[in-house]
């Protein structure tokens, strides 16, 4: 694992930065918060104040959101010749691969994951940036074949407007530059809004943003909280766009509130996603591949693997073995070298993850492994295994986000059933599937109504592969084609000759 030596430098580098009361970003200038408003941001390892930050409220996020405006409407950005727009956009990633340490540095002691995540999540942000910088140029439209003769109809692809894009704490850094990414090779200008809980690398990518040198407006950077200034940026009549990651429960209010302008919404919500394992899996794979994709970043994904259908003929080996993951994990401070799970983000998430233990336990779940908090300190939880799971207990209904798996044996070779037990559920965002048995996977993966279906390991974020949704996961899907088509609109011309 490769981790961060944190050197005196980064160390001051750090302190300065969080010493300072960081502003809002706005029309390319730091900017006064006119709501007077201060968020603390809590070290989830120590459960102490790391810095303090100025918070927008709605006459804040009116003001960014008229500079996107402006900026969109009458700046440069959207007119721009591709190979201009994919620059500036390939030197922020370079200005992002320079300020890598810092980044990362920050994106744990705010987040709390492992600082060897934190450095591949920086790392995976500067890719998929180069990646949609690449897209500038490829914003294609087509001609069309009419019906009538003497008729020249050709699509043009534009960018859809001003994009409000919210994003979560649980991979805050990439989840901003995947939005912003995308915006911007659309030629789009963009609000951004970071969850309130993990703001600092968003504040670090604004400085770095300043210096890149981007045309004032296009990309607007504002700290704030979801139900003011979230809500504020999702109800403003000048945005075209919201861009959302975040819990279902706050997609479907967006859904709503968007409606006033009919501004166009993409949702990336929660997950309850399967892990199903076959008794010709490859074990030695399938059982720490299916304990990481729950128990990674603290549980805090929303494509976890949290249900996990086990093959009866397998099914105690395999509980043991992802037991012994769990057991053998090292829980620690991410700044810690050998940390390979940090805490949960706040004090909020650790009640919430305690709440659904103890809930699955009270309706008849038993713990196999783990189950409790870790130290007094910061917001730690074990690992934790639960058997005898059935399908109508809220534990495994409802996302927990925590690292915390229920495993139900079946014993079915029937497709169909486990299809049916795979897709008894609200969501559908991923599934995972364990076998040798080609013909078994593609029919597999046929029957689960899910976004991403990864089979036998799967691959880490590629820019290149869409991500989203079945059912109330979300609306659209973000990354590759299908992620740059949800920044554009098209636009029919159609001359008589
Ligand atoms: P969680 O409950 O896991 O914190 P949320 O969906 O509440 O997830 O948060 C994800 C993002 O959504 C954050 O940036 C948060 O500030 C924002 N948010 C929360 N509530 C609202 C809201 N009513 N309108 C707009 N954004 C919101």
């Amino acid at each position: 694992m490769s981790s961060l030596p944190i050197t005196e430098q980064l160390e001051r580098r750090t302190a300065e930065f969080l010493a300072r009361v960081h502003r809002l970003f706005i029309d390319g200038e730091w900017t006064e918060a006119e709501s007077g408003q201060i968020l603390e941001v809590i070290n989830p390892a120590t459960g102490r104040v790391l810095a303090k930050v100025q918070a927008a409220g709605a006459q804040d996020i009116d003001k960014a959101v008229r500079a996107a405006r402006h900026a969109f409407d009458e700046g440069p950005w959207p007119r721009l010749a591709p190979p201009e727009r994919a620059r500036l956009m390939l030197k922020l990633a370079d200005a992002i691969s320079g300020a890598r340490d810092d980044i990362a540095y920050l994106e744990t002691l705010d987040n709390g994951m492992p600082l060897s995540s934190a450095v591949r999540a920086v790392g995976l942000a500067t890719a998929h940036l180069g990646y949609f910088a690449g897209w500038c140029g490829k914003l294609e439209g087509r001609t069309h074949s009419v019906g009538q003769p003497d008729m020249h109809v050709y699509t043009v692809k534009e960018p859809v407007g001003v994009v409000g894009a919210i994003t979560p704490w649980n991979f805050p850094f990439v989840m901003e530059i995947d939005k912003l990414g995308q915006a911007l090779a659309a030629g789009c200008t963009v609000v951004l809004k970071p969850a309130e809980l993990t703001p600092l690398s968003a504040l670090r990518l604004a400085e770095l943003v300043r210096e890149v040198g981007f045309p004032k407006g296009v990309i607007n950077i504002v700290v704030g909280h979801g139900e003011s200034a979230g809500a504020a940026l999702v109800e403003h009549e000048l945005v075209d766009k919201v861009s959302f990651t975040g819990s279902t429960a706050t997609g479907k209010w967006i859904v709503g509130a968007a409606a006033g302008n009919l501004k166009r919404v993409t949702l990336e919500l929660g997950g309850k996603s399967p892990t199903i394992i076959f008794p010709d899996a490859e074990l030695p794979k399938a059982i720490p591949g299916a304990a990481m994709h729950v128990f990674a970043n603290t549980g805090q994904v929303c494509v976890a693997g949290s249900r996990l259908f086990v093959h009866r003929k397998v099914f105690d080996e395999v509980v043991a073995g992802i037991a012994e993951v769990a057991r053998t994990l090292r829980v620690a401070p991410g700044i810690d070298p050998s940390s390979q799970l940090g805490p949960l983000v706040s004090r909020g998430q650790l009640d919430r993850v305690a709440g659904y233990i103890k809930s699955g336990v009270e309706e008849g779940a038993r713990i196999v492994q783990g189950g409790g908090r870790l130290g007094e300190e910061g917001y730690f939880v074990q690992p934790t295994v639960m058997t005898q799971a059935r399908s109508e207990m809220r534990m495994m209904r409802e996302e927990i986000f925590g690292p915390v798996v229920a495993a139900v044996p079946i014993d079915e070779d029937d497709l169909d059933a486990i299809a049916r037990h795979a897709n008894d559920t609200q969501y559908g965002l991923a599934a995972y599937i364990w076998t040798r048995d080609v013909g078994k996977v593609h029919k597999l993966a046929g029957k689960i109504r899910a976004g991403t279906i990864h089979v036998n390991g799967g691959l880490p974020l590629d820019p290149a592969v869409p991500f989203g949704g079945y059912k109330q996961s979300g609306w659209g899907r973000e990354l590759g084609a299908a992620g740059i088509e949800a920044y554009l609109e098209t636009k029919a011309v159609v001359v008589r000759l």
